[in-house]
């Protein structure tokens, strides 16, 4: 267990009478007697989810982006957003951008901005989302079911590329490294509710960590395993071709959606996807083996690390 799920499990985690408390993407507290409000909250700190040199206007959205993602991964519709900002001066220029951005993202997604908070220290944002989720197309990190598909919205590995481009550790053609880092500064996550209101997928998680520790998350709640086939991973052209799955695998700020959908339902959910222009893979099974498999192209098991980002190492 990550020292972070440690301290949540020991010191916060209590008995509630909402519905759904801690441990899933989001809580759930009754609405009316069909749906739930879901409500997230997420937080960039500077240097630790982003780059002293983030344009604000990007920091904008993704504050926002990364807690609709949350919302989405339950199934619902993003509707209210609370915004608490900390800042270490009053930097008109950076304010008119960073707003905008988060204005941007709110027009995309229709989140209304409906309060927050706004104090001096080190640059920090902290979003709580409301959102409305049907009681019946609610989807819980504990509804796998064995035998599952896996599904994977959009591209995955992309952001944690821009990051390896930005630090300069590896060079892309000069298109992949700015749609990297456009992935990376102004994440998509992907509605599926177009897919859900038909009440295909069983349980769902936002990849915020990367594949594997969020799957585990998934997994662990379902008291379920998996496997995953990297042939079948939708990365891009130079992840392919360098066979560096471990940006799919383990980078995180894709904010994709990973989820389970029953397998007789495969063909139903490639072909409304298709319809819908949404783009969303098949990466896998859900096993009740002891423990999580990934394999190589070749179909060999590759070796399972422990690399989920974690704010503190033991
Ligand atoms: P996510 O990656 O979806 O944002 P996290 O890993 O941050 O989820 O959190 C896991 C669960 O623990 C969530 O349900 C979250 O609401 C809860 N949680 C995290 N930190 C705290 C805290 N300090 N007090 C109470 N609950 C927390
Ligand atoms: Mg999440």
């Amino acid at each position: 267990m990550s020292v972070e799920a440690d301290i949540i499990n020991r010191f916060f985690k209590k008995k509630t009478s909402a519905p759904l408390g801690i441990g899933d993407d989001a809580a759930l507290i009754n609405k009316n007697t069909k749906e739930y409000w879901a409500l997230s909250q997420d937080t960039l700190n500077v240097n630790t989810h982003f780059l002293p040199s983030t344009p604000a206007l990007d920091l904008g959205w993704k504050a926002l982006a990364v807690n609709v993602s949350d919302i989405y991964a339950m199934g619902g519709q993003p509707k209210y957003a609370l915004v608490s900002i900390a800042i270490n001066k009053h930097n008109i220029p950076w304010l008119e951008d960073f707003s905008r951005g988060l204005h941007q993202c709110a027009k995309k997604y229709g989140v209304e901005i409906i309060g927050g908070d706004t104090t001096r220290g080190q640059t920090s944002i902290s979003i709580t989302i409301i959102g409305s989720v049907e009681k019946k197309k609610v989807l819980k990190r504990s509804g796998a079911k064995l035998h599952d598909d896996i599904w994977i919205t959009g591209q995955i590995g992309l952001a944690a590329l821009g990051l390896d481009c930005l630090k300069k550790k590896i060079t892309l053609s000069e298109a992949a490294a700015k749609l990297a880092i456009k992935c990376l500064y102004k994440p998509s996550p992907t509605d599926i509710q177009s897919l859900q209101k038909y009440q295909l997928f069983h349980s769902a998680i936002d990849i915020s960590d990367g594949v594997i520790a969020d799957l585990s998350h998934i997994l662990t709640s379902s008291n379920l395993s998996a496997n995953i086939f990297c042939a079948q991973l939708p990365v891009s052209a130079w992840i392919k071709k360098e066979k560096a799955f471990d940006y799919a695998l383990y980078g995180g700020d894709d904010y994709q959606l990973l989820l389970t959908a029953s397998a007789k339902n495969r063909n139903r959910i490639k072909k409304l996807a298709a319809q819908k222009r949404l783009k969303i893979t098949h990466v896998g099974q859900v096993t009740n083996e002891k423990k999580m498999m990934v394999f190589d192209p070749n179909g060999k098991p590759m070796k399972i690390v422990n690399k989920g980002f974690k704010h503190f190492v033991k």
